[in-house]
């Protein structure tokens, strides 16, 4: 490569984005260039020269006059021109003042592929600190340490700032990953898919720029129609959340987390209480701001293929045309699954197939064309399905018979699909090994027209396409902001309990019920007694018949050592259920809750998790006994809007049990919905709520009512 004989056009200095000396670098410093074959230093001069960067490379190094043939500096003093873009490979302890230089140098970014920080202890994060202090005193931003670097494969610039060895060809596909490791497994993949790669990040510790500064860079890059992300949790979460807000809906986000799995079974098996140590966040990060979210990297992969050509289908039906039955089948059991419909067609399309096809194709969705079916059958099931304006998408079923001209239906598929007007999927069998074959298929492949090889893998990237469409449609809408809720009194009754010494403790019930009413949230009717004759008196004040629980701080589990009477009917039924307690417990601080009894109600569970920097977790579900048997509870980040308190309703796997089945009558869903809005409200206004536990709720026809909560500061 010619370093020496740039135009005019390169050598014009980056405005515009802050990143864009990153991703855009048209010259780049290697400072700790090396001359030995495999070290990093020397790797990365290599890829950059193999994947012909486009700008001026500069190897630094104070003993060597040149490295693979590139002239050398001693210094970036000597570099007689500006440098965009640094690599920094050096140990550890020098990489401080090497930022200085770079700030002096007028570098505005800088790759330290280095490790030996963070990572490392205190020693490490020492460093750290000290370079982030020079880097932010000279106004340079640092991507890494202790990663891999970036990639633009863009033609124009072909900058390969990495020292893997996966050389993408140019495409619409952009990669952030914290990992290394799994973003370049991921852009492996995207290679042996043949689906081109347009810009790559992955930024190891991340100390300054982030993985929601870069989601944010990608999605103002117009080339990128897609993004796909791995982390593993993220630092600053609501960061995070506000830039995923701004891409999400404009681009699709295709996310992994890993351990998703086994976070979701722990949080599924758990009380809101030991919720804590769980963290199921992410994904409700990925659900609340638009991300497309997969449990494995290969469903990932593949419905990127998708992504990365066709457009978004306007709504849930699709249109099948297949050359053999059976796969067919097997897609549209996937689709259906995947939330699509295989509507019937029109009579005029039935009318132009009739006319259009062979006499033993069958007409209907899907269209089968027949094995003999040739480009021009094809062609025609096509057209038909683009002008039918009750499907929004295709999937097309192509198997190579050995009598067709298979590179003509390819041209076909290709020409249709060119034209963008509905997205078209294509699972394409034949075989690979076969010259012919292999023509076909790079047709498809160069055509951009998305290729499977299995029936339900291409129908499951066709439901990611859709599922896409249904995120840009969903409007959550705003949290409500109940008015008429008493926040100076719930304030005061926080404050008062949330000395250090009441941390970490639950409140007392009194305090817990009272907060509740004062944000609206209706609880039967209480009284606190501190003896037997006041718990008689309060009985009769409420109305046989009642509850009488056991109080005392920290008695969490009231019911299972006995601090639980229900359905008490008389006075002297209250007397036996008090001493029996005061059997139970220690009697210096018991007191006893006295509550209306409530039989007849659906138990249910609202709970909250707070996180720190994100917010809480709310938690909603079938409660009481059900938690622990059923574990049926679903989970939404607060603020929780009306259409998500909603969604959780209709999303737990017993939802049915909310409507009544069997002669029951079905609960009333609008006060549970309200609840749980005001729950959220609640602990919006007031972060330092750790936990609560409303469980269970006793859900009826026409009201629900808490009768057990507990809360944590
Ligand atoms: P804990 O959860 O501490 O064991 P609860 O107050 O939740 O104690 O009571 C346990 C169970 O008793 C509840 O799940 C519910 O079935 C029943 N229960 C408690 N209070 C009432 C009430 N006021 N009306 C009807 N049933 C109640
Ligand atoms: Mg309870």
């Amino acid at each position: 490569m010619n370093t020496e004989s740039l135009s005019p056009a390169l050598k014009k200095t980056n405005k515009g984005h802050e990143l864009d000396s990153l991703f855009k670098p048209r010259s780049i410093a290697i400072i700790g260039a090396s001359s030995k074959d495999l070290s990093i230093g020397n790797v990365i001069i290599k890829n950059l020269v193999h994947y012909n960067f486009t700008g001026k490379i500069y190897p630094i190094n104070p003993k060597e006059p040149e490295i693979r043939g590139i002239k050398a500096y001693p210094t970036i003093f000597d570099v007689p021109d500006d440098i965009d873009l640094a690599h920094v490979i050096i140990p550890s302890k020098f990489v401080p003042q090497i930022i200085e230089d770079c700030g002096k140098k007028g570098i505005k970014s800088v790759i330290i592929n280095s490790a030996g920080f963070s990572e490392m202890g205190e020693e490490g994060m020492a460093l750290q600190e000290a370079f982030l202090a020079k880097a932010k005193e000279y106004g340079v931003r640092i991507f890494g340490p202790n990663c891999q670097g970036i990639i633009n494969a863009d033609p124009e610039f072909n900058a390969y700032c990495d020292f893997t060895f996966t050389f993408p060809k140019p495409g619409a596909v952009s990669i952030v990953a914290l990992s290394g490791g799994v973003g370049a497994f991921i852009m492996q993949s995207l290679f042996d898919l043949d689906i081109g790669m347009r810009l790559y990040a992955s930024n190891g510790n991340a100390c300054d720029v982030s993985i929601s500064e870069v989601v944010k860079y990608y999605g103002e890059d117009e080339g990128t129609k897609a993004i796909i992300l791995y982390t593993e949790g993220f630092r600053e979460p609501k960061d995070f959340i506000e830039a995923a807000n701004l891409v999400a809906k404009k681009k699709p986000i295709l996310a992994m987390k890993s351990g998703r799995t086994e976070a979701g079974a722990k949080a599924a098996a758990s009380h809101t209480g030991s919720l804590a140590g769980v963290d199921i966040s992410t994904e409700l990060i990925f659900e609340k701001t638009g991300i497309l979210s997969f449990s494995n990297e290969e469903d990932l992969c593949q419905a990127a293929m998708a992504f990365s050509t066709q457009p978004i289908p306007k709504g849930n039906r699709v249109g099948i045309i297949t050359n053999t039955g059976g796969p067919a089948v097997i897609a549209a059991d996937e689709l259906v699954s995947s939330g699509l419909q295989i509507p019937a067609l029109s009579d005029k399309a039935l009318q132009l197939l009739r006319a259009g096809l062979l006499p033993e194709a069958s007409v209907g969705n899907p269209i089968d064309v027949v094995a003999t079916g040739s480009g021009a059958h094809f062609r025609i099931a096509l057209d038909v399905l683009m002008d039918e304006e009750t499907i929004d998408s295709i999937f097309v079923n192509f198997v190579t018979a050995p009598f067709t001209d298979t590179d003509e239906v390819a041209r076909q598929i290709v020409e249709v699909s060119k034209r963008q007007r509905k997205p078209i999927i294509c699972n394409f069998m034949t075989n690979l090994s076969m010259e012919r074959f292999r023509v076909t298929a790079q047709l498809l492949k160069d055509g951009g027209v998305p290729c499977y090889s299995f029936p339900t893998t291409a129908a499951k990237a066709m439901g990611a396409l859709y599922k896409f469409h249904k995120i840009q449609t969903r409007n959550i809408g705003e949290a409500k902001k109940f008015s008429v809720i008493d926040k100076v009194k719930a304030e005061k009754i926080i404050a008062a309990y949330s000395s250090s010494s009441d941390e970490g403790r639950f409140l007392p019930s009194p305090f817990v019920y009272d907060l509740l009413t004062a944000y609206g949230i209706p609880v039967a009717d209480w009284r606190l007694a501190a003896n037997t004759n006041d718990a008689v008196k309060a009985a009769e004040e409420i109305g046989f018949p009642v509850v009488i629980k056991a109080e005392a701080s920290d008695l969490v589990h009231k019911s299972d050592l006995g601090g639980v009477a229900i359905n008490i009917k008389t006075a002297a039924e209250v007397k036996i259920a008090v001493e029996a307690m005061k059997e139970k417990f220690v009697k210096g601080e018991l007191k006893f809750f006295i509550q209306k009894f409530m039989p007849g109600g659906k138990e249910l569970i609202i709970g909250v998790s707070g996180k720190p920097d994100l917010g809480h977790l709310i938690m909603f579900g079938m409660g009481g006994i059900y938690v622990e048997v059923l574990k049926d509870v679903v989970f939404k980040l607060a603020p929780v809007t009306e259409l998500e308190a909603t969604e959780m309703l209709a999303s737990i796997k017993s939802a049915k049990l909310l409507d009544g089945v069997r002669g029951q009558k079905g609960i009333h869903k609008a006060s549970v919905i309200e609840i749980i809005q005001r729950i959220s409200q609640l602990v919006c206004d007031f972060p330092q709520i750790k936990e609560m536990d409303l469980n269970p709720l006793m859900a009826f026809e026409n009201k629900t009512i808490v009768v057990d909560a507990r809360i944590k500061i």
